[in-house]
């Protein structure tokens, strides 16, 4: 099916800054909360959001097989799994709607007061009931430059590193979309020089710059997903902090992986941008340095031309830019990781969230996180405001932003910000003790 969706010379009647992350060619999906108190499925054209519910009812999408309530859902995963069929099928036909050219909605002001909404009339949720969510570790800058902190800068990556994408089964309760603040987590740690544990807050509260991609329905237990057909089941993307407590991090991973050091929250920004979108940005994958196993071995562009940055904005204070990356650095493609993690036979379902892992390009400005741009904390990240972060303080803001952008056409994943505050303090109740 064409992606008529993609017409890079399409224009829309909706207005569209030139620098917009929004363009007619991106039409992300997102639930938002309306200014009338309804959750809905909905885009976004520029910095309008349209409430797809409400366009279903009034009839916009007669002759695409949806069911009448597909869209008055609080969540995408019915939508989801409907496939990639009808997943083009209604980005085409949402590109045929806001179309300049097209008068269809565009005359109707009744329509257009049910439909569009401003930003700020609008409230993101999160836009999947994540089922499962997986974390990858697939940066082989990341992994060598936590390799030589932690181990051997002789031998920084790990025997399996270059054979296997490298994950962990995370927890999906902690997921939270742009906005919700994080508290400081606690949890026990090892001070330096010390053989016991302490208990408290962790003192290296972390970033780390990944993007996630979101799945349909894939395969039945015990099916695994050759390489080839992989990237069929792939809805979309976002950008995806995963925030983590080196200090917990470095005394529980031995030996079965990270923990409370990852599960105290995850942020992603809440329209997923579908990979149909970002097809005019697909580049090849690193080349292999050595020879992967033949279920992995893949062929054509399978890595996408996104810029990312991430800033720092401390509390009353304008944001510092800290690190910029780019998501084709990525050893391992989404392709690999989805077909390895299903090669025995574990199911994928709709909703499910796989993240990258950190994200560093080859620079020390382009690295993912604060213990490798700090390198450990013996480097200090300069801010604009004279202040200086090892890691991140409470009050602090961390933005992520990412973009691709060829022949004058962009297309964005807006951002993810969160704050952290202080660790979490029980409200005084009245309870009977
Ligand atoms: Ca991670």
């Amino acid at each position: 099916m064409p992606l008529s969706a993609n017409n890079p010379d399409r224009k829309s009647w909706l207005h569209v800054d030139k620098n917009s992350d929004f363009p007619i060619q991106n039409i992300p999906f997102g639930v938002f909360l309306t200014r009338d108190d309804i959750i809905t499925i909905g885009t976004r054209i520029g910095d309008t959001a349209i409430d797809l519910g409400a366009l279903h009812q009034l009839g916009y999408f007669e002759g695409i097989p949806l069911t009448d309530d597909i869209f008055l859902q609080d969540t995408l995963n019915d939508f989801i799994a409907d496939g990639r069929k009808t997943w083009r099928l209604v980005r085409n036909r949402i590109a045929q709607i806001f179309d300049e050219e097209n008068e269809s909605l565009k005359g109707n002001l009744k329509h257009k007061e049910t439909v569009l909404f401003r930003l700020d009339e609008i409230e993101m949720q999160l836009p999947v009931q994540i089922g499962d969510y997986t974390d990858f570790y697939s940066s082989i800058e990341h992994a060598t430059n936590v390799g030589t902190m932690f181990r051997d800068p002789d031998n920084a990556l790990l025997p399996n590193w270059l054979h296997i994408p490298v994950g962990y089964h995370g927890r999906s309760s902690s997921i939270i979309p742009s906005g919700i603040p994080v508290h400081r987590p606690q949890g026990q740690t090892l001070p330096a020089g010390a053989t016991e544990p302490v208990f408290g807050p962790s003192k290296l509260v972390d970033f780390e710059l990944e993007m996630a991609f979101i799945t349909t329905d894939a395969n039945d237990l015990g099916e695994p997903i050759p390489l080839e057909e992989a990237e069929e089941y792939i809805f979309g993307l976002v950008l995806f902090n995963d925030w983590s407590a080196r200090d917990i991090q470095k005394w529980e991973y031995v030996p079965l992986g990270p923990f409370l050091a990852k599960s105290f929250a995850s942020s992603i920004s809440p329209w997923i941008v579908t990979l149909d979108a970002l097809e005019p940005y697909r580049v090849e994958s690193p080349k292999p340095i050595k020879k992967q196993l033949s279920y992995l071995q893949q062929k054509g562009k399978k890595s996408f031309d996104i810029n990312l940055e991430v800033s720092i904005q401390p509390e009353k204070a304008k944001e510092t830019i800290v690190s910029r990356s780019n998501f084709k650095h990525m050893y391992w493609s989404m392709a690999q990781q989805l077909t390895h993690h299903t090669i025995n036979g574990c199911p994928i379902n709709s909703g499910d969230m796989m993240g990258s892992g950190t994200i560093s390009g080859p620079t020390p400005d382009s690295y993912g996180s604060m213990l490798e741009l700090s390198w450990r904390g013996e480097k200090p990240v300069k801010l604009n405001n004279g202040t200086e972060r090892k890691f991140i303080q409470d009050f602090d803001t961390v933005i992520m932003r990412g973009y691709c952008e060829k022949d004058g056409t962009r297309i964005g994943f807006g951002e993810v910000k969160t704050q952290l505050l202080p660790v979490f303090k029980p409200k005084k109740t009245n309870k009977p003790v």
